[in-house]
């Protein structure tokens, strides 16, 4: 039975999670661990996959690992010594019928759409641009912004149809905040400058970037290592029931194992990545109706995986290639191998593909083998394998993969978190947790944060992550 009186009791063993877990342990703390799947890693574990072919790789969608903190890069590096490498970027996307480079590359874009579309793609944007001028319009939505920023035709081309595909729902009914995170200085202008001047680009031009070589799980494998050798404890398969609050203290957590017993934890503080619209409806007192009400109306898109062991040396030269076109069923592929070749065996190789669904949906629904026929027509009709090619293939699920930031997302996220907030020993963090669409080190740092916040007994904005401020960058190294 684990320890009833944990200084923290982390939930969530994601990177968000893990990291808390990691740095409290590291400072002393006694933490224990609760992840409701059977390894850690959250969305950006690794898997493992044998069969008599071998031994394959691959992460639950690929991730590699960037960041604006200096210091998280190389805290992570010093934590993967040998294993942590550089990879050059090859990213391409597929629209009508061609294959592009991301980014993009003047000469290859030009080749393939030809000077009649250039010039149209051109006109296009600086009419927006004139008329945004002379009349600025309401920025409310994602469609709203790329099309001012790189003019209609071009942002219906490889922009709306990408993001509809991701989150479901019509680009103008999606956030503007999406846009000015993920992509907030881009424009049709900075991306010809930097082709025609070679000058460093915005964040997601980034052409390199760091990836653990068996794979992004490593890093909280690696982590959640050291929490036990901290003294720390992690319960696999294992997630909360309730938390019993006094006042705006959480004083008890019922924990369910995962042969089913119950037990209960009365830590001095939670952390806690459980979905936020799950978590709101574990407190115990509850939380007031429009509380519960906010949280309803969030909603996370899903994901179905395939993954392909192949009988084949390689399928491409590409890290990921993109889907805009919506009668393709799949968003992405990516094959693990170019990422690491550790991923796969010698003379083998393996795909993965990403399919966009909301729980319950048509494609959530599919069988593996419907899905598999959709997949290997395109993939052959794009001579990337050939049907008799594939030894296994693989079926995987994934609920709160995306946060959607629809139009109203924000006021509901602001009620149901400062309900979480209020509560004094209670740290809501992570991508599910706080609802924000964050990469890896983003999570990191959520974590990070959450950790400092207890131990130097200040709670800190851990909404700032990803908004360009150095908190943390004084973090010691070991
Ligand atoms: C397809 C895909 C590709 C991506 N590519 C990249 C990339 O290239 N680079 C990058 O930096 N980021 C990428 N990301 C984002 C990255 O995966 C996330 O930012 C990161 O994993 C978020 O970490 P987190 O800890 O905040 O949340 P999660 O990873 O979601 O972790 C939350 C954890 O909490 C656990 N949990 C949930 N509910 C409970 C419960 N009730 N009880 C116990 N445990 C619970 C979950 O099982 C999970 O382990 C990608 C994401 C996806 C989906």
């Amino acid at each position: 039975m684990p320890n009833s009186h944990p200084d923290v009791l982390v939930i969530g063993a994601g990177p968000a999670g893990i990291s808390a877990a990691w740095e409290l342990s590291r400072k002393g703390k006694k933490v224990l661990v609760v992840e409701k799947e059977s390894q850690v890693g959250g969305l950006a574990k690794t898997m493992r996959f044998e069969e008599a072919s071998g031994v394959y790789f691959t992460d639950n969608g690929p991730h590699r690992f960037i960041s604006k903190q200096q210091y998280l890069t190389d805290m992570v590096g010093d934590l993967l010594g040998e294993h942590w490498t550089k990879v050059p970027r090859l990213t391409r996307f597929f629209v009508g019928d061609k294959f592009y480079f991301y980014p993009v590359r003047l000469g290859n874009v030009l080749k393939q759409i030809g000077p009649i579309k250039a010039v149209h793609f051109f006109v296009d944007y600086l009419k927006e641009h004139i008329c945004s001028r002379i009349s600025p319009r309401e920025m409310k939505s994602f469609e709203d912004f790329v099309v001012a920023r790189f003019g209609r035709t071009l942002a219906e081309f490889n922009m709306i149809n990408y993001t509809e595909k991701i989150w479901g729902i019509p680009a103008g009914e999606i956030s503007i905040d999406w846009a000015q995170q993920r992509i907030a200085g881009m424009s049709l202008w900075a991306t010809i400058k930097k082709m025609i001047f070679k000058k460093s680009g915005p964040k997601s031009l980034t052409s390199a970037f760091y990836y653990p070589d068996r794979g992004a799980g490593l890093i909280y494998e690696t982590m959640a290592d050291e929490v036990i050798k901290n003294g720390g404890e992690i319960l696999l398969s294992s997630e909360p029931v309730s938390f019993s609050c006094a006042g705006k203290i959480v004083k008890e957590v019922k924990l369910k194992r995962k042969d089913g017993e119950l037990f209960s934890v009365s830590p001095s503080a939670v952390v806690s990545s459980v979905p936020v619209t799950q978590c709101i409806g574990l407190f115990d007192p509850p939380p007031p109706a429009e509380v519960l009400s906010a949280a309803k109306n969030l909603k996370f898109r899903s994901q179905v995986y395939l993954f392909l062991t192949i009988n084949k040396e390689k399928v491409t030269d590409d890290n990921w290639v993109y889907f805009p076109d919506k009668n393709i069923p799949f968003g992405r592929i990516c094959e693990p191998k170019n990422f690491s070749r550790i991923m796969s065996p010698e003379g083998k190789t393996s795909l993965f593909i990403e399919f966009f669904c909301f729980e319950g949906d048509e494609i959530w629904n599919a069988s593996k083998a419907m899905l598999f026929d959709m997949a290997i027509e395109w993939l052959e009709k794009l001579k990337f394998l050939k049907r008799e090619e594939v030894i296994n293939v693989y079926y995987l699920k994934q609920l709160y993969a995306y946060p959607v930031y629809d139009l109203n997302y924000k006021n509901h996220v602001k009620k149901a978190l400062s309900f979480l907030d209020s509560f004094e020993n209670y740290y809501a963090i992570g991508r599910p947790g706080r609802f924000r669409y964050t990469n890896q080190d983003h999570s990191i740092e959520m974590g990070l944060l959450a950790a400092k916040s207890i131990l130097e007994g200040s709670r800190m904005d851990i909404d700032s992550v990803g908004g360009g401020k150095e908190y943390y960058e004084q973090a010691e190294k070991k």
